[in-house]
């Protein structure tokens, strides 16, 4: 059993987070395009959900991934998928490799606050000529006397407009591209560093993303993240995680779609019986939902195989995709059968349709997914 009471009490402290802490105020957040993440993570903070498979000696609980996915899909009772992608950044894309590789030092000055809610942190992969292709970004860090000096941007930087450190991926040196990159943690108040624009975009509207601009950025050498040029490595590690996690953070939300479609097409009549008791609509939601759960099954076993020690990443890129695509087709079958209402903007399923057409880009596109399960299954075309 992956599952213990422990988990199921967990499940029960973040469903109620999500309902007190949060879905009162995310009308107002959407509406702002940013939430307060400081005053969230404080919170959350001291809830000791920041920091659940951090070791010990940094804040952490030290538990193993399982607890990760249960606080992702638990998340999933937010009315907005723009907070829920925040706190993940947090704890399972911006601080993985820190907690794994970075020297104590480093640890106790960004990893324990970020566990404590104290520091809010962002992932800085993306760039505006490099987002599926990783290696091809053209930021730079070269030493000079103890310092790396950062030249480059960063764009699609969630949390980037309040975040206080990023850890940013850098080439720091010439040659082969899968060699030549580093994990180095800038603080955002370092002088050089410039967040240029907060991005409009089209969902995940209480989460802000930002372009971020580098002019001669000086931070010392111990900034490094483990060793130097082991950057790229390191990030399809925090990947792999990352997407395990987005598509457990999926979970919950196409559930709750699901149900409140049921709810609404039950009572909503027309030509005399409820939309609901059309043959159509209560077999497209049954396929539906049988459909999240085949997800939540990968999502688990994916999840059992990586707490034994195996590599998952066809695994995680798999339920990646899958969870992409499902949400896509959930948000857009459940929208139908709103009729007008699904049109509107505060709608929950047109929420969910705006929020969760990002899952089939962000983190790797679907396309990069599929490369990557070909790659490992060796179907795919070499050079
Ligand atoms: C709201 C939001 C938040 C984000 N947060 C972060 C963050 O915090 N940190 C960060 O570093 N990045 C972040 N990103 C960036 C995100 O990871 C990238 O957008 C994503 O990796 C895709 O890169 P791109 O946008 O440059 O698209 P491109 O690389 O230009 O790709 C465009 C399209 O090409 C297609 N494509 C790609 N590869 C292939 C292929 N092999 N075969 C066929 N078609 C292909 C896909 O359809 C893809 O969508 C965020 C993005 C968004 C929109």
């Amino acid at each position: 059993m992956l599952f213990t009471p422990e988990h199921e009490e967990l499940r029960r402290t973040v469903e109620r987070f999500c309902h007190q802490e949060i879905n009162p105020h995310v009308d107002e957040w959407e509406e702002a395009g940013i939430f307060p993440a400081r005053e969230v993570f404080r919170k959350l903070g001291a809830l000791g959900l920041l920091g659940l498979t951090k070791p010990e000696a940094y804040g952490g609980a030290g538990l193993d991934y399982s607890y990760s996915v249960v606080l992702a899909e638990s998340l999933g009772h937010c009315t907005c998928g723009g907070v829920p992608m925040a706190i993940g950044v947090q704890t399972d894309m911006a601080t993985p490799a820190l907690a794994r590789f970075g020297s104590d030092e480093l640890r106790r000055e960004f990893l324990a606050p970020a566990i404590a809610g104290e520091m809010v942190a962002c992932i800085g992969v993306s760039e505006p000529t490099a987002g599926s292709d990783v290696a091809a970004i053209r930021t730079t860090a070269r030493r000079d006397g103890g310092d790396y000096v950062i030249n480059g941007g960063k764009l699609w930087i969630t949390s980037g407009t309040q975040a206080d450190w990023m850890c940013c991926l850098a080439s720091t040196s010439d040659g082969n591209p899968h060699r030549n990159k580093s994990l180095i943690i800038v603080p955002m108040q370092t002088k050089g560093v410039k967040v240029e624009r907060k991005l409009h975009k089209i969902g995940m509207n209480s989460s802000d993303t930002a372009q971020i601009f580098f002019d001669d950025v000086r931070v010392p050498q111990r900034h490094l993240i483990g060793q130097e040029g082991q950057g790229f490595t390191y990030q399809m590690l925090q990947f792999q995680e990352e997407r395990l996690w987005g598509a457990a953070n999926a979970l919950q939300g196409l559930d709750n779609a699901i149900r409140n479609t049921i709810e609404y097409t039950r009572s909503r009549k027309i030509f005399g019986r409820s939309v609901l008791d059309n043959q159509v609509v209560h077999f497209t939601l049954a396929e539906l939902q049988t459909e999240v759960e085949a997800l939540r099954a990968l999502v688990y076993r994916a999840t059992e195989l990586y707490l034994a020690g195996k590599n998952v990443t066809p695994l995680a890129s798999m339920a990646k995709l899958k969870a992409g695509r499902l949400t896509r087709e959930v948000a857009d079958k459940c929208l139908q059968y709103w009729g007008g209402m699904g049109f509107t903007w505060e709608n929950p399923v047109s929420r969910l349709y705006r929020d969760g057409r990002l899952a089939s880009i962000g983190g790797g596109a679907d396309e990069v997914m599929l490369s990557i399960i070909c790659k490992l299954a060796g179907t795919l075309p070499k050079g």
